[in-house]
């Protein structure tokens, strides 16, 4: 039937979609009236969501004869299981009381296809230090940094490392911990439960910001940290904050978590962004102009998650439509990533570049040419080019009258020097965060 309706498929849609969505598009299984397709990557589960699903569930309900529903899924075939979406991760490590943790690792997180800069050299030295020497680096280590910089990566490469050495490894989120704890108290299964955990050689939770508040988990990790600490095992653990930014964490958890190393990953620059993209781009085979990757590296600036579905987009647009990657096909492609135009006010800009350096929105607005309010203004006019839309005498008028070649230099100013200034970068991304609400 699968066969059949692939058949189908291939003489009713044009070649290059068939070639790019369908063709590598497998059946895992039928069950209960519903059909699991397994596709390469997210992006097309979510192409062939949004336009096949219908057209699927008709050709499979005459060829199988009987309704059926269909739902697609990342799927690796040479995986044993499916594996990337994080519901399904959470499946793994439930329930599988044997006390092996290894296979909720993702085979492809690994410290050869990580790409090391400037923002991420410290945390990933400090890894593979662990990796090569599991309680006897740094224990526990403790990551932290922003959404999509690479912690989960890292504890994965850590945890393949450590697998490939014998080792048990377990890699849980803490939500995943809190939720099997609360399912082992609620099925009276504590003592399995403990063993599980305390029986391991590394143990990997990421996420770790979440126990925060939370008494009962924090009083469980707390016993099972000394246990695999007293026991020389390796702990790791990742979170978006330092422990000492984690308000609602028990004092005796946070004291502990400085124990050994705290390392954090910041944004990557434009270098290190271009050298992702290249890597990535040459291990799916492709070729892509460095000018290109540049111009991609530009405009995507928080993270590599969002790096990466850039790249992934544009490559998917320039099979369908059959075209070079050019200029032009980056920015249609990357037109509805970049945000919506109406929806930023340039008094919300004001407001939190105001916040965020500190500076009262009468003297943005007015005629104080000291650094500390023109850095910030030039801030706001570069903001209002990138996020709000506006144009240069718009940015000008809101910001209290200003000539709009002072408004071109600034936007320009600001889009070099945050390439170079770290510190200027992260506040620029915290303005944004605070504007966008992401
Ligand atoms: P976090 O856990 O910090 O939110 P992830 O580890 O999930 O971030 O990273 C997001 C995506 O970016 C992943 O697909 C990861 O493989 C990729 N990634 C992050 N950092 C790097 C890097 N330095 N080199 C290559 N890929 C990276
Ligand atoms: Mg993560």
């Amino acid at each position: 039937a699968w066969q059949a309706a692939l058949g189908q498929l291939q003489m009713e849609m044009p070649k290059a979609s068939f070639d790019t969505w369908v063709r590598n598009a497998e059946l895992i299984r039928v069950e209960n009236n519903k059909a699991r397709i397994g596709v390469q990557n997210a992006y097309a589960r979510d192409w062939l969501e949004s336009r096949l699903a219908g057209t699927f569930a008709r050709l499979l309900t005459g060829y199988l004869d009987s309704p059926v529903e269909v739902e697609f899924v990342v799927w690796h075939r040479d995986a044993e299981h499916e594996s990337a979406a994080p519901s399904e991760i959470v499946s793994h490590s439930n329930g599988n009381g044997n006390g092996n943790g290894n296979r909720c690792l993702i085979d492809r997180y690994r410290f050869d296809n990580f790409v090391v800069g400037a923002s991420n050299r410290m945390a990933h030295a400090a890894c593979v230090a662990v990796a090569e020497k599991p309680a006897h680096a740094y224990n526990p280590l403790f990551l932290y940094g922003g959404v999509g910089l690479g912690k989960t990566h890292l504890l994965h490469a850590i945890g393949n490392a450590a697998t490939e050495k014998g080792l048990q490894v377990l890699y849980v989120s803490s939500e995943d911990f809190t939720n099997e704890l609360i399912n082992a108290i609620r099925t009276q299964n504590t003592l399995a439960f403990r063993e599980r955990y305390r029986s391991m050689d590394v143990l990997l939770i990421d996420d770790i910001q979440f126990i925060a508040g939370k008494e009962s988990t924090q009083e469980e990790f707390f016993h099972t940290f000394n246990t695999l600490h007293n026991q020389e095992k390796q702990i790791v653990l990742s979170s978006d904050r330092p422990p000492k930014a984690m308000v609602t964490l028990e004092e005796r958890l946070r004291s502990r978590f400085e124990w050994g190393l705290t390392v954090d990953i910041q944004p990557p620059d434009l270098e290190t962004r271009i050298a992702i993209l290249r890597s990535k781009a040459m291990r799916a085979g492709r070729e892509v102009p460095m000018d290109i990757l540049t111009l991609i590296a530009r405009q995507i600036q928080s993270n590599i998650r969002e790096l990466e579905g850039a790249l992934t987009r544009i490559l998917a647009y320039s099979d369908l439509s059959n075209q070079p990657i050019t200029a032009k096909l980056v920015e249609i492609a990357l037109a509805d990533l970049l945000p919506q135009q109406s929806t930023v006010e340039p008094g919300a800009i004001i407001t939190a570049v105001g916040r965020v350096f500190g500076v009262s929105r009468e003297k943005l607005v007015g005629r104080d040419r000291s650094r500390e309010v023109a850095l910030p203004r030039q801030v706001a006019m570069y903001l209002m080019r990138e996020i709000g839309g506006l144009s240069l005498p718009q940015i000008g008028e809101a910001l209290g009258g200003r000539d709009h070649t002072t408004v071109l230099y600034a936007c320009e100013k600001i889009a070099d020097q945050i390439e170079r200034d770290d510190r200027l970068r992260r506040q620029v991304l915290n303005v944004r965060e605070q504007v966008l609400g992401r």
